[in-house]
């Protein structure tokens, strides 16, 4: 085989980035035809997302709508004046449930009066939240101390999340996204794909004639995704669905431009697909060379997130150092004993409880 064939049909070794600037906080840039990418600020560490604007008929088409605050509410503003020159936003397609995706949905939906398009999964999750107010919640409080975490760590979680919680806006009715659906934007055609497991089913819009996928928080091109079991579902196994996406994404060509929610677009979708598969199988083992003896997810943690600055690391850090305990007991590989206040995870052969899908229900 020639070189020039060698390299043809080899993977990318690395991911490629168009435009080295983001458009400025507020701006859009043309990424292809009648596609804007919108750069929407955000009040946290990560200090931005990036919507995406569909030009279709006589206005536009909406993915994702940053978070409920002044802030998001003032860019739109000056969006619908200066990009949309007046025209009207004809529908929003949120992307997953995440309040930085879908804190205005029903502001702009209900502005415009125009269709909103989600997943059933994410429509429904818009409406579980986490306990709100400082006045504990039993179930809160006891899924974190079997959890491992101590009484003075799990009375500073409530009054965070009460701090930090955005409200999602979320509009009364919608169209529901399925896995293959095709929407027809403009003169382009965008086949839905579903991902699970940072949220429960997740949509990515994949334009097949012009190899473009708007990819939401499903793929990112540097930081990974969370992964996360909380008090919602504590035996839930995400980690399984993310991994199961990973391999049902590699299915779309390597060729594609990937539209991230976050950082920049960039070319070389399996090989990011790679690098976030390496990336939990790290973990996985990490885990495993730590259980000669049964542990706690608190005890278990710090070698998977060493570096946790507040309540809000922490609760993220258990959350995923769990969903990864929890794919390995899927697969047989842990068990979980109860000591009558926390969860101890230990290698199957060393005893304990075996999960499996067929469990029975038992308390
Ligand atoms: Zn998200």
């Amino acid at each position: 085989m020639s070189d020039l064939g060698l390299h043809e049909s080899a993977v990318r070794d690395s991911l490629s980035f168009p435009w080295i600037e983001p458009p400025q906080p507020g701006h859009t840039l043309e990424v292809a035809p009648g596609v804007l990418w919108l750069r929407m600020p955000l009040p946290f560490g990560l200090d931005h997302i990036n919507l995406y604007l569909l030009r279709h008929e006589h206005g536009w088409v909406v993915v994702d709508t940053g978070l409920n605050t002044p802030q998001s509410r003032e860019v739109w503003e000056s969006v619908f004046t200066e990009v949309f020159a007046g025209a009207p936003v004809l529908a929003v397609i949120v992307t997953h449930f995440h309040y930085d995706h879908s804190g205005l949905f029903g502001w702009l939906v209900d502005r415009f009066r125009c269709p909103a398009y989600m997943s059933f999964g994410e429509y429904q999750s818009m409406f579980v939240t986490h306990p709100k107010g400082d006045e504990g919640n039993w179930a809160f409080s006891q899924f974190f101390e079997r959890c491992g975490l101590s009484d003075e760590q799990i009375s500073d979680l409530q009054p965070m999340l009460s701090k930090m919680s955005y409200d999602i806006d979320a509009p009364t009715s919608f169209h529901r996204l399925r896995e293959n659906g095709l929407l027809k934007i403009g003169n382009r055609s965008w086949r839905v794909v579903v991902g699970s497991g940072h949220s429960p089913e997740h949509a990515c819009l994949y334009s097949e004639d012009d190899q473009l996928l708007i990819s939401g928080d499903q793929i990112l091109p540097r930081i990974t995704s969370s992964v996360c079991v909380n008090v919602t579902e504590p035996e839930a196994n995400p980690l399984g669905d993310w991994l199961a996406s990973l391999r049902r994404f590699r299915n779309l060509p390597d060729s594609v431009l990937v539209l991230p929610a976050h950082e920049r677009p960039f070319h070389g979708l399996h090989h990011r697909l790679g690098q976030l598969q390496q990336h939990h199988d790290a973990h996985l083992e990490t885990l495993l060379t730590l259980l000669d003896s049964p542990k706690t997810v608190a005890e278990l943690r710090p070698a998977l997130f060493p570096k946790v600055r507040n309540s809000f690391d922490l609760l993220m850090a258990i959350g995923e150092t769990l969903a990864h305990i929890n794919f390995l007991r899927d697969e047989g590989v842990l068990t979980r004993t109860f000591d009558g206040k926390a969860w101890r995870f230990g290698l199957s052969s060393s005893g304990g409880e075996v999960f499996t899908a067929t469990e029975d229900i038992h308390v």
